[in-house]
């Protein structure tokens, strides 16, 4: 079948900087997208990590068009009441005093690293301004939040880079006991790094590090962009660990697929943010906000976060069972929806084969760096969506390992 736009249209119009899939995807209900063609796939992808309530959930769409017919846009000159509702929800769902709206993740980051830069220059001094980051962390794709990011292939090319970034190996305590000093403003960490791989941090890391933080009159910054809005079985990863930061920022499923991010802090960082430090024009819009105070009211339901636990539960013990089959994976693991399935050293760097073998036979995955297949559904996906899209990956497996040991047994 021909299409008014297809894939070729895609290299003909937009820059190269991705890579899209073949199939170009129409409509998405639930846990299910169909493509131009009406093929449909069951999304394991949800949308990297941001559909937490699937495709087109009914209380969604409602509030986006109820709001799309009352007010979509103010700028910050007036604020509004579904901002207010929103900063208000979010306080009282962590340990949140102030809350700072932004469009997505990186700017989201990026008003966390401002923000603790000038804490430090107005609370100390302008030597106080090292920000500690770690190996293989992702934070967005502004030139600070690359820069701060720890993957050199996202910054370099792109110099002069921000400076008084410091990088160190992750989940490594005497290396951030021994860099950390009274010159470094903040640390900044993921939880669980999402793009690296879905890497957990130990919790005694993390623990270590907020005392260090304090030892040091330093910010600690949990950036839970990924991990976040139920991911992780919790509202916020970092509440099961029991480490509060002093920032958190977090995006992608805070709007259900609607842009929107957020900077929350203590009120002793939000105070030296006073008028003009910092702004956007789209920040704290009716409408996403609209949107992501629906989606924390249903996704901070006990019940709905007992769900995701549970879920993940079916997906270990499927994926277990098809890895016994093929032995494809040398690990998988992960929290609640956010669960990586490392490859075993023998198919190393083909972790985008598999991915697009699983699209051929109907579902969608992810990966997170070349070696890892990345799964974050919707929270709510159905168990029943979960055994059919696994049995399509267990066929996109079987494949796969075929495929592949033909070539390496050649
Ligand atoms: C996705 C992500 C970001 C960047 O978010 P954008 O909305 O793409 O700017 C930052 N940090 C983490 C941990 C992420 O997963």
């Amino acid at each position: 079948m021909t299409h008014l736009f297809n894939r070729q249209t895609f290299d003909e119009v937009m820059m190269p900087n991705y890579a899209p899939g073949a199939v170009i995807p129409v409509r998405g209900e639930g846990s299910h997208l169909w493509d131009q063609d009406g093929r449909s796939y069951i999304d394991f992808a949800g949308g990297i990590a941001v559909n937490a309530l699937g495709h087109c959930h009914p209380e969604l769409v409602k509030v986006l068009t109820d709001q799309a017919k009352t007010l979509w846009h103010l700028s910050n000159v007036w604020t509004n009441e579904p901002a207010l509702k929103l900063a208000q929800q979010l306080c009282q769902l962590t340990f949140a005093e102030k809350v700072y709206f932004a469009n997505s993740g990186a700017e989201a980051n990026e008003a966390a690293l401002k923000a603790a830069r000038h804490w430090a220059i107005e609370t100390f001094s302008a030597d106080k301004h090292e920000i500690i980051a770690f190996n293989n962390a992702f934070h967005g794709r502004t030139l600070f939040t690359v820069s701060t990011g720890g993957q050199p292939k996202y910054s370099q090319g792109f110099g002069p880079t921000p400076g008084g970034i410091t990088h160190l190996p992750f989940n490594d305590i005497d290396a951030l006991d021994t860099r950390i000093s009274h010159h470094t403003c903040a640390v900044i960490m993921e939880p669980i790094q999402g793009e690296a791989g879905i890497i957990p941090a130990d919790h005694d890391f993390v623990r270590r590090a907020r005392a260090l933080c304090d030892e040091n009159d330093a910010l600690l910054i949990f950036d839970e962009i990924q991990t976040g809005v139920g991911r992780t079985g919790e509202m916020y990863a970092y509440q099961k660990i029991g480490v509060t930061p002093d920032i958190l920022t977090t995006a992608k499923a805070l709007g259900g697929g609607f842009p929107i991010g957020a900077m929350l802090c203590t009120n002793q960082v939000a105070n030296v943010m006073g008028v003009g430090t910092h702004g956007s024009t789209y920040g704290g819009n009716p409408l996403a906000c609209r949107v992501a105070s629906k989606v924390l009211e249903l996704i901070s339901d006990p019940l709905l976060l007992d769900g995701v636990r549970e879920r993940h539960l079916l997906f270990m013990d499927l994926l277990d069972q098809l890895n016994e089959r093929c032995h494809l994976f040398h690990q998988i693991r992960g929290e609640g929806l956010l669960i990586g399935c490392e490859l075993r050293n023998r198919w190393k760097g083909k972790a985008r084969d598999l991915l697009v073998k699983a699209q051929d036979v109907g579902v969608m995955v992810l990966i997170a760096g070349p070696n890892v297949v990345r799964l974050a559904p919707s929270l709510i996906i159905p168990p029943e969506d979960i055994e059919e899209g696994l049995k399509r990956f267990g066929i996109a497996m079987s494949q796969f390992h075929d495929e592949h040991s033909e070539e390496s047994d050649a």
